[in-house]
């Protein structure tokens, strides 16, 4: 077959290739997509979507289970798990026509097939070769696995075997304590599983704020999670009835166990080292704050390309990397600005630096913290747990970092971010007039703590 000229050609179809795609259209490129699986990638397939799904479920299951009776309702609550798969999965169709709506009416050529690099501007993709003066490589990433334990789908699983799972196990054993091994912990544990969760590092979410890692242990030890910090698994034996975890101070056994340890990145089998693209030790491929490689005409996007493993991140890369591409610079990546969310109970959100970070940055840093427990609106919510907690710059008052703790926090953190992408200042947060009674006005007090002025508390 021909081959093809295109403005942009993209390799990889998930929220950072899609995203970027339509972008391009938009600025007039000529666009290719080629995607070896589904459109929309492991966010909406195996990701975000369909465990968010899955959350909304279970914390609306063990709300009404456990709590039904605080808020005057009762009655036998049961979990369908057959039920909650199929609505899971419409969801996640809907939003899969969705993307693919937005490929024809963005006028974007998708290809399906596995595509390799064969040059600095062509594809591979089957019998067809793809020629573009621009490439994007948005390929991903997948589960990290534990060396010398094997995924068997079964006893030992990832996230990706979690998520597409329609039975529920009464024993769980999660290897990692970050944003994968949190969610499933909230998931499982709200649906009445036995979970122990072992993590390396000496707490739980360890790239979030210290104060935000000690709320997270005190509430899921209130919820009956058996959390091991400091914990250095020496062996995992995986048996017909379950799997034994051989820990340096015990030994745990589960019917399950989930490896959530991080994601390695598909930078092989892609042509990218034929290319010329350099990847940094762990295969991430390394880019500029314009999303270029290292080889000219050749960007990275998403998961590929590290740091952040988001979908937002990637979004806003492809976003970058083509406005970039089509000499319509706009804003630079700027890591610093990425908000970083969690979906378990509680919730989990930050943008910027934590407190330790910003002293070790050399600011002068004076915070403020308020708790959910003194808000009208989480109280009526029956979810007082946490806090909003705002760093500042002590000189300036130029706001550095949000983290926010509790019940919608990943809805909450938009308006730190604003702030921050705004350069503004703490105290710009404690004037702005959060409606009332709200969640928000967290953000407002916790503004207004930083100079000491908190009302409510
Ligand atoms: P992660 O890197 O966030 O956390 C992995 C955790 O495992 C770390 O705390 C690490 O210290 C620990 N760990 C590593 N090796 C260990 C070992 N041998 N024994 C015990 N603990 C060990 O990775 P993840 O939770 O697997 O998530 C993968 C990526 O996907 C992350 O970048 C994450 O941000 C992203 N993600 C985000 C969301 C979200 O935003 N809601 C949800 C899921 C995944």
């Amino acid at each position: 077959m021909a081959a093809s000229e295109y403005d942009v050609a993209i390799l990889g179809g998930g929220t950072g290739g899609y995203t970027a795609a339509i972008r391009a259209a938009q600025l007039e490129q000529r666009v290719v997509l080629v995607e070896q699986a589904k459109l929309g990638g492991t966010c909406l397939h195996l990701g975000c979507i369909p465990t968010k799904a899955l959350l909304e479920s279970s914390n609306l299951f063990h709300k009404l289970h456990a709590r039904g009776s605080e808020y005057g309702i009762s009655g036998e609550v049961k979990f369908d798990a057959a039920t909650v798969a199929s609505r899971r999965d419409a969801i996640v169709n809907q939003l899969w026509k969705g993307v693919q709506g937005l490929m024809k009416k963005n006028r974007i050529d998708v290809i399906e097939g596995h595509g390799t690099m064969t040059g600095r501007d062509s594809i591979q993709v089957g019998e067809q070769t793809v020629k573009a003066k621009a490439v994007i490589v948005a390929t991903g990433s997948r589960p990290r696995g534990l060396p010398g334990v094997e995924f068997d789908g079964r006893r030992v699983i990832n996230s990706d075997h979690a998520v597409l799972a329609t039975e529920i196990p009464q024993s769980v054993a999660i290897i990692g304590a970050g944003a994968i091994g949190v969610e499933f912990a909230t998931y499982y544990r709200q649906l009445g599983a036995e979970v122990t969760l072992v993590e390396a590092l000496p707490r739980l979410v360890p790239l979030e704020d210290e104060e935000v890692s000690k709320v997270m242990l005190q509430a899921f030890k209130k919820s009956g999670i058996d959390c091991r910090v400091n914990a250095r698994v020496r062996e995992v034996r995986p048996a017909e009835e379950g799997v034994t975890l051989q820990l340096e101070d015990g030994e745990v056994r589960a019917e399950q166990l989930l490896i959530a340890i991080g994601r390695v990145a598909n930078s092989e089998d892609c042509g990218l080292q034929e290319a010329g693209v350099e990847c940094d030790q762990r295969g991430f491929v390394k880019t500029n704050e314009w999303m270029r490689t290292n080889e000219a005409g050749i960007w990275a996007i998403g998961d590929v390309v590290g740091g952040y493993l988001l979908a937002h991140a990637a979004a806003h890369e492809g976003v970058t990397a083509v406005e970039d591409i089509a000499g319509r610079r706009i804003q630079a990546m700027e890591q610093d600005l990425i908000t970083r969310c969690t979906y378990s109970t509680p919730e989990i959100a930050s943008v910027g630096l934590t407190e330790t970070q910003a002293r070790e940055q050399g600011h002068e840093v004076k915070s403020g913290k308020f708790p959910f427990l003194a808000n009208g609106r989480a109280l009526i919510h029956g979810e007082t747990e946490g806090f909003a907690k705002l760093i500042a710059d002590g000189k300036t008052g130029q706001l550095l970092g949000a983290h926010v703790v509790g019940v919608q926090a990943t809805e909450l953190i938009a308006e730190p971010a604003l702030a921050r992408l705004f350069q503004g200042d703490a105290w710009e947060i404690g004037r702005n007039i959060h409606p009332h009674p709200t969640l928000t006005e967290v953000l407002g007090e916790a503004a207004l703590a930083v100079d000491g002025a908190a009302l409510n508390i």
